[in-house]
């Protein structure tokens, strides 16, 4: 059952249009339960009706003919309900409806399940028996299966089919996700493909087996020549045994090998990339098995080559090109750091991505970068993008594709405007963070890219409140060395000396993997994250915090933080090597006092343990995106839950609100350096709170300046008061913006319509 579920979902999801993914759903669907008619009634939002929309077994002339609002007739009561409707005797219900062009009068059995993505409703799923046949247990727990896998996949093929239906008119198509970054771009999308993935690919009738066998062909072709163009670039640079390797991938590739055994496949009735994936699986799996080293290294050439072509045959994905758009937005499945570097930087310009949220690493670089983003984008249709001129909205989470001439126009003005705004907002830069009532409060930066490091900044901040070092490891392909690494904490340390700088040991784990040290985990932000890694290889820890301790000779303004702290056995710990990593190069004639320490409170369990933890280090720096994610449950890269995710939650401002009163009774400096501190509305929170600083991407400094500017540090602590008493994310929320309002400072918050 589960592999007939499993087939059916592959199919409606790699069907090319949203009226073949439909009817490869009622066809299917109707011959796996074994009933006269399925059919497929689509909600249409606009009109609030039900339109029978596909059907097998009913007239087709009905399809698109009738129509059912909520609660009329049987379809209509399993939409308004949203619950499953079984019934022997459809007839005698007294909804029972009968629509003439239908014929559907024959029909006794009726089971109509709701197809329901993310609460919405997107339409009804319906089987009907002419004998009297009571669906049983088996058949309703299938069809509601069947509904919840396909809600996904209908949902994506109607933002994938929309797409195509609207290209025939002003070709304009509109996608949401979760607002990531700020500002707004009108530019050109560049998909990065996805690596081909063989287990993926579904099983396909082909319409055309010709054609099939012609574009099999051509692909195979082409990774020859790719294998042949490969084999010369290395001839000089590697053995003789090895380049004759590149002669064995030909000889595999031949029609008298692979090539031959996929075109049998594809006669038999596979389409292309199927038939593919059938004959290399076959050919792993029997070389996997043979007790012979040679042959099971041949294992993974084959796979290596099966997607090689299946790539090619994919081609409608494209890849990286060679020139680059002025206003580049970047789309993919997932994003990571290191792709975010195939762009120059001055022609990177959004990104967008189905994977990850607004807390995701990606997106904190986004920001430092000031480009707009917007993640979690769950329906988009990655390969029909490229090259389309693209609006991002990334405070609104939007993205229109081929937009009409109206919203390319609207966003123009929009964009002039925020640029007017931020013109004027650069005016008060250079002066200091202080309230109306003459209260400083001292504003950071986090950095991490070297385009951070930015001269024009150091007047106006009190130093570097997080550099995360983990963002240059990402771009390596190696851990950086000692002395290489030296040389970048010098840089930053010089860049902002005088000024503290705090340098956070190296932070991997959770959604940060370096390409070079993977970490496969179930639960990755609940694993191997952190200080948990680091202290487990003090050879990787004791190289950092010896170069960053050489790193500050001289300079004497280096701070060094621990993140993801759980226990004071791990600060103990981490204590030590440092004391030895001080020794060490003392004894290599490098003499450095020895610098603060800091722990990150971000694991919950520290709020509890403050003082013990207060008695071994010299400050606290809060990491509210972590805190946020542990207190809440909610995974901070996760767009399911991404409406979840709100550092405003009472529950989370509570914390913080103790915390920072528990510090001061501690007289332990606290700062906070998550993405909250960037917030206007939260900054003036955290500064009411009374933390000692607050660290942020330097995109985010105008803002919040400019919030703390106007507000006096009195009006701060009473909004502090009032918002610890409402009970709810969104009574918070509405609360800070009516309170901004007040104070003339809704233009800082986040445009909304
Ligand atoms: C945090 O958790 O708030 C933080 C600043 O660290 P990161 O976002 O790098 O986990
Ligand atoms: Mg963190």
């Amino acid at each position: 059952m589960l592999d007939v579920l499993r087939r059916i979902v592959q199919e409606v999801n790699s069907a090319r249009t949203l009226e073949a993914a439909l009817s490869t759903m009622v066809r299917r669907i109707r011959k796996a339960m074994r009933t006269d008619v399925c059919s497929f009634y689509l909600f249409d939002v606009n009109q609030q009706r039900l339109v029978l929309n596909d059907t097998i077994g009913l007239h087709s002339r009905a399809v698109g003919q009738v129509s059912l609002r909520l609660g009329e007739g049987l379809v209509g009561l399993v939409g308004q309900r949203e619950e499953p409707l079984n019934l022997e005797d459809a007839p005698s219900h007294p909804l029972f409806r009968y629509f003439e062009e239908t014929g559907e009068e024959r029909y006794s059995s009726f089971l109509g399940v709701p197809i329901i993505h993310q609460r919405r409703m997107l339409g009804v799923l319906v089987v009907q028996q002419q004998d009297k046949r009571r669906f049983d247990e088996g058949d309703e727990a299938f069809l509601v299966t069947m509904a919840a896998q396909l809600a996904g996949v209908l949902a994506h093929a109607l933002a994938t089919g929309g797409l195509s239906r609207t290209n025939r008119g002003d070709g304009q198509a509109m996608f949401t996700g979760v607002a990531t970054s700020p500002g707004m771009v009108i530019g050109e999308a560049l998909v990065i493909a996805p690596p081909a993935d063989l287990d993926n690919v579904p099983d396909l009738i082909p319409t055309d087996v010709d054609y099939e066998i012609q574009r099999l062909k051509q692909a195979i072709y082409r990774v020859r020549d790719e294998i042949r163009a490969a084999g010369e670039r290395l001839a000089s640079r590697i053995s003789a045994q090895e380049l004759a390797l590149f002669e064995v991938y030909q000889e595999m590739l031949s029609e008298a090998a692979l090539g031959q055994e996929v075109e049998k496949r594809i006669r038999e009735g596979q389409w292309a990339p199927g038939a593919l994936a059938d004959v290399v699986r076959r050919h792993v799996q029997y070389l996997e098995r043979v007790d012979d080293n040679y042959l099971r290294e041949r294992a993974a050439d084959i796979r290596d080559l099966g997607r090689r072509v299946l790539a090619h045959l994919q081609e409608e994905t494209p890849q990286t090109p060679d020139t680059f758009a002025e206003r580049t937005v970047l789309v993919g499945d997932e994003i990571s750091v290191a792709t975010l570097g195939e762009v120059p930087r001055d022609k990177l310009a959004g990104l967008v991505s189905v994977r990850g949220s607004s807390t995701s690493h990606v997106a904190i670089i986004a920001r430092a970068m000031d480009i707009p983003a917007v993640l979690g984008m769950v329906d988009l249709p990655l390969p029909r993008l490229n090259g389309a001129k693209v609006v991002l909205d990334g405070h609104r989470g939007r993205l229109f594709v081929r937009p009409s001439a109206d919203i390319e126009s609207h966003y123009r003005s929009l964009i002039a405007e925020e640029d007017a705004l931020s013109a004027v907002l650069e005016h008060e830069q250079d002066l200091p963070s202080e309230t109306p009532d003459g209260y400083a409060m001292p504003l950071m930066v986090n950095t991490g890219l070297a385009v951070d490091a930015v001269a024009s900044l150091k007047p106006r901040i009190s130093g570097v409140g997080l550099y995360r070092t983990e963002v240059p490891f990402m771009i390596t392909e190696r851990f950086p060395g000692e002395q290489e690494q030296v040389r970048l904490y010098r840089d930053q340390l010089e860049s902002f000396a005088p000024l503290p700088v705090v340098m956070r040991t190296l932070d991997i784990g959770g959604d940060k993997d370096l390409p070079y040290f993977p970490i496969d985990e179930a639960n990755p932000f609940l694993g191997w994250r952190g200080i948990r890694v680091t202290l487990d290889h003090p050879e990787v820890l004791m190289v950092q915090l010896r170069a960053m301790l050489k790193a500050s000779e001289g300079l004497d303004n280096l701070q060094v933080l621990l993140p993801m702290v759980t226990n004071v056995d791990e600060v103990d710990d981490a204590l030590r090597l440092l004391d030895r990593a001080l020794q060490e190069i003392a004894e290599e004639g490098v003499s450095v006092p020895r610098p603060k320490v800091g722990v990150m409170l971000e694991v919950p369990a520290t709020l509890y343990q403050l003082a013990p933890l207060a008695e071994r280090v010299d400050f606290f720096s809060v990491g509210s995106n972590d805190l946020t994610q542990y207190l809440l449950a909610v995974d901070r890269n996760n767009p399911r839950v991404a409406e979840l995710y709100d550092a405003c939650h009472p529950a989370v401002l509570a914390a913080l609100d103790r915390l920072a009163k528990d510090s001061a009774a501690l007289q332990m400096p606290v700062s906070l350096c998550g993405e909250l501190a960037g917030d206007p509305a939260g900054a003036l929170l955290l500064m009411g709170m009374g933390f000692d600083a607050l660290s942020m991407n330097a995109p985010s400094l105008p803002r919040v300046r400019a919030a703390i500017r106007r507000v006096p540090l009195a009006a701060a602590q009473t909004l502090v008061s009032e918002t610890l008493a409402l009970e709810s994310p969104a009574k918070v929320r509405a609360h800070l913006a009516t309170r901004l309002g007040e104070w003339q400072l809704a233009h800082l918050l986040p445009p909304r319509d």
